[in-house]
């Protein structure tokens, strides 16, 4: 038991639920196959969304 686990990493990306993915990383790749491409894009969403939130806070003072 957790042999497996050793030899492969865990994904880790957070979820939009905002837990940790529990799936195993793909070879020669630090995310597995659900987080490896959307991750990127969905990681630049939530921070142009938080960008924005912050200039609209600036804009209103
Ligand atoms: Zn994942």
């Amino acid at each position: 038991m957790g042999i497996v686990a050793r030899t492969q990493s865990r994904c880790g990306a957070l979820t939009q639920k905002g837990t940790r993915c529990q799936r195993l990383a793909m070879e020669n790749a630090s995310r597995c196959n659900l987080h490896r491409g959307d991750w990127s894009t969905y990681t630049i969403k939530k921070r142009k969304e938080a960008e924005e939130k912050a200039k609209a806070r600036k804009r209103r003072k």
